[in-house]
C-alpha cells in the first residue's frame, strides 16, 4: 500500500486524545500482524476512565515478557482536537503536493512513513529485532509512553520518535514542568489596608522574586539549545473579587522548561527558597505551591550512531527541540533516542495541518535505511 493510502486511513479514524484510541491500535494491529509481527496490547484507563492502548508490535522470536529490542519506531496514535467545521480533519486532501488532515504531520504521517518502511523491509532477514511502538495521550502529557516506562514493558537499544521535525534529527529536548501557586491574604474593606492582608501584593512581591530567578537561571547553559538556559513563565494570573476587596486570594501558574544536565526540581527550588526568605520577613506570608508536571529533559549524545546515521541519511545536522516529546520515556526504556518525522510542527496543532508528499515519501525511505542498517 502506498504511504499516502495508509496516512489517508489513519486520518479517517478520529483519534483525538480524549477518545479510546481503540480503533486506530486495532488497524495497526492487523496491519502489523498481516506482516507477521506480534501485537501486544498494553490497556489501561484515563484519569476520566476510558480505556487507551499502547501498542508494540515485535518479531515472534522476541520473549514476550523482557521485551528488548535494538530498533524501536515510535509513533503516539492520539492528535490534538479539531474544528468541526474543518471538513479535511478527517478526509485526508491533497493540494500542490500538501497532504491536509489532522494529525497528518503529528504524527499519523510518520506512522504511516514507519508502516511502508516495514512492509518494504526484508523482515525475515533481520538478525536484530525491531518494534514499532504506538502510544496513546501524548498530547496531554505523555501519558501511554510514561505506562509504558513504568512497567518496564519493553527496553531498546535506538529509538527514533516520530514529531514533525521537517526530517530534522533532533537529539535533545528541553523538559518541562508546571506549578499552580496560591497566595492566601486576609479579605477586609479597601479603605482600610491595616484590616487586611492583600492575596495579590504578595503575590506580586513573590512574582518580582520570581523573576530574579529567571535571570539567576541564566547561569546554567546548554550551547545545544536557544534560548540556551532554562526559562520560566508566569502564564495566567487570578486573583481577587472586587475593585473596593482587599484580596483575599491570588492564584498564578509557573511553567519552566529544564535544559539538559539539570534537575528538573532545581527552578522549583529557587522559587520555594525565595518564598521561604519572605515568610523570614512576613511570619504569616500564606503560600502553596504545587507542582503539577515535572518532565525531565533528555538528551542523546551527539556521537551516537543513531545521531550520525539519521545526520547522513537525512543530510541534515541534529538539532534540538522546545516542545515535549516521548523521547525521555524511551531513553528511561535504556535507548538512544533521536526525534525525527516529517511535517513542520509549526503547522501541527493548526486547523490546515499538512504533511509534504515529498517529506512523507523520503521519511519512508530513511526508516528503511535504518532499519537495514540497525537491525540487519
Ligand atoms: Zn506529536
Amino acid at each position: 500500500m502506498k504511504v499516502e493510502q495508509t496516512l489517508a486511513e489513519l486520518v479517517r479514524l478520529d483519534s483525538v486524545s480524549a477518545r479510546s484510541n481503540v480503533e486506530i491500535v486495532s488497524y495497526l494491529a492487523a496491519r502489523t500482524e498481516a506482516l507477521g509481527l506480534c501485537a501486544r496490547m498494553f490497556p489501561y484507563r484515563d484519569a476520566a476512565g476510558v480505556k487507551k492502548f499502547n501498542l508494540v508490535c515485535v518479531p515472534p522470536a522476541v520473549d514476550a515478557d523482557e521485551m528488548a529490542v535494538e530498533l524501536a519506531l515510535v509513533g503516539h496514535t492520539d492528535t490534538v482536537p479539531y474544528d468541526p467545521a474543518w471538513a479535511e480533519a478527517l478526509a485526508l486532501t491533497e493540494r500542490e503536493g500538501k497532504l491536509y488532515g489532522r494529525g497528518a504531520c503529528d504524527t499519523k504521517g510518520f506512522i504511516a512513513a514507519a508502516l511502508t518502511a516495514i512492509e518494504q523491509s526484508d523482515l525475515a532477514n533481520l538478525r536484530r529485532p525491531l518494534a514499532l511502538v504506538f502510544t496513546a495521550d501524548e498530547e496531554v502529557g505523555c501519558l501511554g509512553a510514561k505506562q509504558l516506562a513504568e512497567t518496564r514493558a519493553l527496553s531498546a537499544r535506538y529509538a527514533i520518535v516520530g514529531e514533525p521535525t521537517s526530517l530534522q534529527p533532533m537529539r535533545a529536548g528541553k523538559g518541562y514542568c508546571l506549578a499552580e501557586i496560591r497566595v492566601g491574604g486576609r479579605e477586609g474593606h479597601s479603605a482600610y489596608p491595616a484590616l487586611g492582608a492583600s492575596a495579590i501584593f504578595r503575590a506580586a512581591r513573590l512574582i518580582a522574586r520570581i523573576e530574579t530567578v529567571a535571570e539567576r537561571l541564566k547561569d546554567g547553559q546548554h550551547a545545544a539549545f536557544d534560548p540556551p538556559y532554562t526559562t520560566l513563565n508566569v502564564g495566567v494570573i487570578n486573583g481577587g473579587t472586587a475593585k473596593n476587596i482587599i484580596a483575599g486570594e491570588c492564584r498564578f501558574t509557573l511553567e519552566w522548561r529544564p535544559i539538559p544536565g539539570q534537575a528538573a526540581t532545581h527552578a522549583f527550588e529557587l522559587i520555594q527558597a525565595e518564598v521561604e526568605s519572605l515568610r523570614a520577613v512576613e511570619p504569616d506570608f500564606d503560600c502553596r505551591l504545587e507542582i503539577l508536571r515535572l518532565d525531565d529533559a533528555s538528551e542523546t549524545s551527539a556521537s551516537s550512531p543513531l545521531v550520525a546515521e539519521l545526520e547522513t541519511l537525512s543530510g541534515q545536522t541534529a538539532g534540538t527541540v522546545a516542545f515535549g516529546t516521548e523521547a525521555p520515556q524511551m531513553i528511561e526504556m535504556g535507548a538512544e533516542a533521536v526525534v525525527f518525522g516529517p511535517g513542520s510542527i509549526r503547522t501541527a496543532h493548526r486547523t490546515g495541518e499538512f504533511v509534504p508528499a515529498d517529506e512523507l515519501n523520503t521519511c519512508v525511505e530513511i526508516l528503511a535505511r535504518a532499519i537495514a542498517k540497525f537491525c540487519q
